[in-house]
């Protein structure tokens, strides 16, 4: 048999990584594609896949989901992270949060908004009258760019379709974006964050509202207030008030 080199292994694994991301977690493996892909053929030949028909995985949750795409090495980032972080929360939250990309804490802990702005964003949850395990937490970017340096648009590529797979599975009322980065990404906008949140958004048919980063607002206090008026909208959207 040819021999066939990591490059070409870890290419098959991300064209299965796709087909997962794309169709669901129970796409079966068609075997026309084990036939016209020479990769996949040598991941089928080293790692013993089934190649009448393979179902990647069983199970639709979330859990699953993480599972099948932790170990991503779609991106740089996945040499330099520490850890995967997938996102955290209400498998079926009514609200997501969605920030730009995990920093050393969460980088260090595997979760989202662990660090100081995680804190702030806890208190902005809580002044809402919820717990963080009742929404709904994520990033753009699932794993850490180095000295948290913005996100690349090639790295934003490969893993939107996590984050779409997520907000697709958990189907919430409302996206609430923290920051420009994330808000301009999902919108594909270059507008201003002040501008971005003059106005309710959609993101694939959920509504959305953009505000501020909350790292920004330990920086700038005084966007507190105009945060708050922005939060008080995904409350009202939650709670199913048409606006
Ligand atoms: N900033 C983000 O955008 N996301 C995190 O998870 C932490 C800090």
């Amino acid at each position: 048999m040819e021999e066939w080199n990591e490059e070409a292994l870890a290419e098959a694994r991300r064209y299965l990584a796709d087909l997962v991301a794309f169709e669901g977690t129970r796409f079966i493996v068609p075997k026309e594609v084990f036939a016209e892909e020479p990769a996949v053929v040598a991941f089928v030949a080293q790692e013993g896949v089934d190649t009448e028909a393979k179902e990647l995985e069983t199970g639709t949750d979330l859990e699953g989901f993480c599972r099948q795409i932790c170990e991503c090495t779609r991106c740089r980032l996945g040499a330099t992270r520490q850890q995967f972080v997938f996102g955290s929360g209400n498998p079926s939250a009514g609200i997501i949060f969605i920030g730009e990309a995990p920093g050393a804490e969460e980088d260090r802990q595997g979760k989202p908004f662990v660090g100081a702005a995680g804190q702030l964003l806890t208190k902005i949850i809580e002044a809402m009258g919820l717990g963080r395990d009742e929404v709904y937490i994520c990033n753009i970017l699932k794993c850490r760019p180095p000295n948290n340096r913005d996100p690349q648009p090639d790295e934003i590529e490969e893993c939107e379709p996590y984050l779409k797979r997520q907000i697709a599975m958990i189907q919430p009322q409302v996206i609430c974006t923290l920051g420009r980065f994330a808000a301009q990404t999902l919108l594909q906008s270059s507008e201003s964050m002040g501008r971005l949140r003059e106005r309710l958004h959609q993101y694939e048919g959920i509504p959305l509202v953009a505000t501020y980063h909350p790292a920004a607002l330990l920086r700038n206090p005084q966007w507190k207030r105009p945060t708050w008026e922005d939060i008080k909208r995904v409350r009202q959207l939650y709670d199913g008030v048409k606006l």
